[in-house]
């Protein structure tokens, strides 16, 4: 995974502008999905011979009243989790204004890797505004001209080393020597659970009609959701924070709750968008089918969406209430579960009834346990002498006589759980044995349901 800047800053400091100077044409996302793309923008940036993501929280410009600001905070809040490392802009010609302050202590809060750039620093009127910039308490600022692509070269020199350390980290962890066991390691699975702090963060998701607003009205105790201020405002991704069983819960929203002020031929094609942004936002999805019309093309879209962004999976089937032959059903529910979302391996699908409450409490404990499983860490000494009985159980093959020595694994990083192998030829490995291996990290560490990424590299 690339290095990831993001730029952060009141609106209209140079953000866009700086974005699409480092950016040129190269955006990542793709056209079909316009909900992702809308107020997290990303891109590939490229800055001299250095490469690495940026994402921007422009399209808020607009932003004037309460709602707006604090929709502002979130994103920007959301990109410095996503971000190795932020790039705070300030308007070097209006010098510090009390809402730079409110995104200092954002980034303060969060401790985020700060770089502070005092942008439009161009000619002499930038210079006081540089001045005032160290009453902010973030270090030296870089002066920038986005617009004249002045300050680029310090730019790249503050960010050479980060973007080094960051692909060291990826990249070097190999022990010069045989991997050194420890006999008795009693390392746990390390798992961080959601405090009053940092809810866990979930988004609903499914087609119109399948009981999104119904579910998380019950969840709430109230209907509060279709009533709030918010309700109608449909650029940004919108939460509600509450306390499901004692759980800390932000509760992403998604267009289908916000329905009644909508106008009905668009619910589709905006509850399709609003969803994939709501992805993007939650460490748990759970996706909502219909016990009438489950695991339509829109709902196996989205649940694809949702590994491939490396989210915890969760499905659950509404409206059980309705259904007569509950055994079968739920068979013929598992046998398509399996067949079409071969990917979700092994995640929960729990049956529910919105409207009346039914399942709700098991749809709680398989949210709470597939984020644990999604923080799964596990120690690099419990892998490798886990690797050791994998390699014994089913050697690598030998394509081309030449023999695949898979010497070391190591995790490199959690939510989702990810790993790196270091291989003599990891070219030549078969995609099977990645999966063996996959699979059997799945098993044997309890990590049900979850994606799990598992990286080669190669050493000889
Ligand atoms: P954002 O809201 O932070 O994304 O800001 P924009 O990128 O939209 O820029 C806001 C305004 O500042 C635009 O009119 C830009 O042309 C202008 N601007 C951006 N960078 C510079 C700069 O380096 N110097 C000057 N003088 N103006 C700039
Ligand atoms: P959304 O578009 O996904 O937000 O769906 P709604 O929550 O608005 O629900 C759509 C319709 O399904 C409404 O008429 C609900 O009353 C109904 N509904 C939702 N959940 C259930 C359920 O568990 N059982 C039954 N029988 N109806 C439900």
């Amino acid at each position: 995974m690339s290095f990831t800047l993001a730029i952060v800053g009141r609106p209209n400091v140079g953000k866009s502008t700086l974005f699409n100077r480092l950016v040129g044409k190269r955006l990542a996302l793709v056209d079909d999905q316009p909900g992702v793309t809308r107020d997290l923008r990303e891109g590939a940036a490229r800055l001299g011979d250095l490469k690495f993501t940026i994402i921007d929280t422009a399209g808020l410009e607009m932003a004037t009243d309460e709602s707006l600001q604090g929709r502002m905070r979130m994103l920007t809040e959301r990109a410095v989790e996503m971000a190795d490392a932020c790039l705070f802009l300030i308007d070097a010609r209006a010098g510090v204004l009390p809402a730079d302050e409110i995104f200092a202590d954002i980034l303060r809060k969060k401790s985020a890797r700060v770089i502070l750039g005092a942008n439009k620093a161009e000619g002499a009127a930038g210079a006081a505004g540089m001045m005032e910039a160290f009453s902010l308490g973030l270090g030296e600022p870089l002066g920038l001209s986005a617009e004249h692509g002045e300050g680029m070269a310090d730019l790249a020199a503050v960010l050479r080393p980060m973007i080094a350390d960051h692909e060291e980290l990826a990249e070097d962890y190999t022990p010069e020597v045989e991997v050194d066991v420890p006999e008795d390691d009693d390392e746990e699975h390390e798992y961080v659970p959601a405090t009053p702090s940092k809810p866990l963060q979930i988004a609903v998701v499914g087609r119109p009609n399948a009981g999104k607003s119904t579910l998380i009205n019950q969840i709430l105790g109230e209907d509060r959701l279709l009533t709030g201020p918010e309700a109608g405002i449909t650029r940004d991704a919108i939460s509600v924070q509450t306390t499901w069983s004692g759980t800390p819960m932000r509760i992403f929203d998604t267009a289908g709750m916000r329905k009644k002020a909508k106008v009905q031929d668009k619910l589709e094609k905006l509850s399709v968008s609003d969803g994939l942004r709501a992805v993007k936002f939650a460490e748990v999805v759970v996706v909502l089918l219909d016990v009438d019309i489950p695991f339509e093309q829109q709902d196996l879209r989205i649940a694809d969406l949702a590994e491939r962004e490396g989210r915890a999976v969760v499905l659950a089937v509404n409206k059980w209430d309705l259904e007569g032959e509950k055994q079968d059903k739920l068979r013929a529910l598992k046998e398509q579960f399996t067949r079409l979302l071969p990917q979700l391996r092994g995640a929960p699908l729990i049956t529910v009834s919105a409207k009346t409450g039914r399942g709700l409490e098991r749809l709680h404990d398989a949210i709470v346990e597939a984020h644990r499983v999604w923080n799964t860490r596990v120690s690099t000494s419990m892998l490798n002498r886990w690797l050791v009985g994998m390699l014994e159980q089913h050697p690598p093959p030998a394509p081309q006589g030449k023999r695949i020595k898979l010497r070391y694994i190591t995790q490199v990083k959690a939510r989702p759980p990810g790993f790196v192998v270091m291989a003599s030829h990891p070219d030549l490995l078969p995609a099977s044995y990645s999966r063996y291996l996959v699979n059997g990290l799945r098993e044997d560490f309890d990590m049900p349901g979850t994606p799990i990424r598992l990286f080669m590299r190669s050493q000889n």
